[in-house]
């Protein structure tokens, strides 16, 4: 690719070879400055845990946290895991971050129910290299022992494409969470070719629909059917289904419509801080106390 731009660069004179090169070194520069910031991330206490709840769609009751890691960088500001984690993957620090927020999240969940919160169902992303890990299956129990969190309590989300790359292994490997107790699901769902055959085949607890076919339902009548035909095939397959991404009040009631289980998304809360998470928490118990739940959204 860099060859090929060369090429083309050289063909339209000096100037422009010039020019390409800057940008490419630029952006290796910074991957660099990047790699080398993200090593001392972690010693140096820059990565933060927050988290964005999920609600059943019927009653809009909070079930559950989704677990999202962040790099306070000390001159960037906050950066996005889309950035990083794919970065952490390539340079084998996923192993160390990957535990570290695993254990967090676990820790977290368990201080909740410490505190006398409702019992909640705390998920945890796991990218590529960490699944592929011979040790997955220990670090999961090593977090679950560290915390005291009971292991039913625990998800962790794979994305389709992860498991789709080699189904057998795939499958044996959520075997074995599935029997520590973990639950599994499956993220981004419909961004990848999966099989029917191959679906029946991964012990999975839910369907999550990804959220590039949330964000337009309104306009999309493709989306629709796709967000249909995946609720149809969650309950097919007897999981539940959740959507991700839910922005607009008319992306819910669509969601609702249609038998989606649960959503997530900023119409519900974005992804924030524990104390937010707990005060949420609070307000939901006290309106059940008093017979009137209202709907956070
Ligand atoms: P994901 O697991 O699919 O998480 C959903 C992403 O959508 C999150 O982005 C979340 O903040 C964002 N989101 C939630 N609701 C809405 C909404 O209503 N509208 C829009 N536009 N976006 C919404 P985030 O936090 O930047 O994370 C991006 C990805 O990074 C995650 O995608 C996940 O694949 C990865 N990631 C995050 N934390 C971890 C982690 O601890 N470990 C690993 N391995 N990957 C992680
Ligand atoms: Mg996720
Ligand atoms: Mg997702
Ligand atoms: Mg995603």
């Amino acid at each position: 690719n860099a060859d090929a731009a060369m090429y083309r660069a050289k063909e339209t004179g000096k100037n422009n070879v010039q020019f390409y090169t800057q940008e490419m070194n630029s952006s290796l520069e910074e991957k660099l400055a990047l790699l080398d910031g993200l090593r001392k991330a972690l010693a140096e206490n820059q990565l933060l845990v927050e988290y964005q709840p999920k609600a059943d769609l019927a009653s809009g009751l909070i079930f559950g946290v989704e677990a999202l890691v962040r790099w306070r960088h000390p001159e960037r500001g906050l950066i996005r895991p889309d950035i990083f984690i794919p970065l952490a993957e390539e340079c084998g620090m996923i192993g160390a971050i990957g535990d570290w927020v695993l254990q967090q999240a676990c820790q977290q969940a368990r201080a909740w129910q410490m505190a006398g919160l409702p019992p909640m169902t705390m998920s945890v992303n796991v990218s590529p290299r960490q699944f592929d890990d011979l040790r997955l299956v220990a670090r999961v129990a090593d977090a679950l022992h560290g915390s005291g969190l009971a292991a039913g309590l625990l998800e962790l989300e794979v994305t389709e494409s992860l498991i789709m790359r080699d189904v057998g292994q795939a499958v044996a490997k959520m075997r074995e969470l599935e029997a520590m107790g973990v639950a599994l699901s499956i993220d981004d769902f419909g961004t990848g070719y999966s099989s029917l055959s191959s679906l029946k085949r991964f012990p999975i607890s839910r369907l999550k629909i990804d959220k590039s076919f949330v964000r337009d339902l309104d306009s999309s009548a493709d989306d629709r059917a796709i967000a249909r035909a995946i609720i149809s095939l969650a309950h097919e397959l007897d999981v539940r289904v959740i959507a991700e991404g839910v922005e607009t009040e008319q992306q819910r009631a669509f969601l609702q419509t249609n038998g989606c289980d649960e959503m997530q998304g900023y119409l519900l809360s974005r992804p924030v801080a524990p104390q937010q998470i707990e005060a949420l928490l609070v307000q939901q118990m006290a309106a059940a106390e008093q017979g009137r739940f209202q709907p956070a959204h």
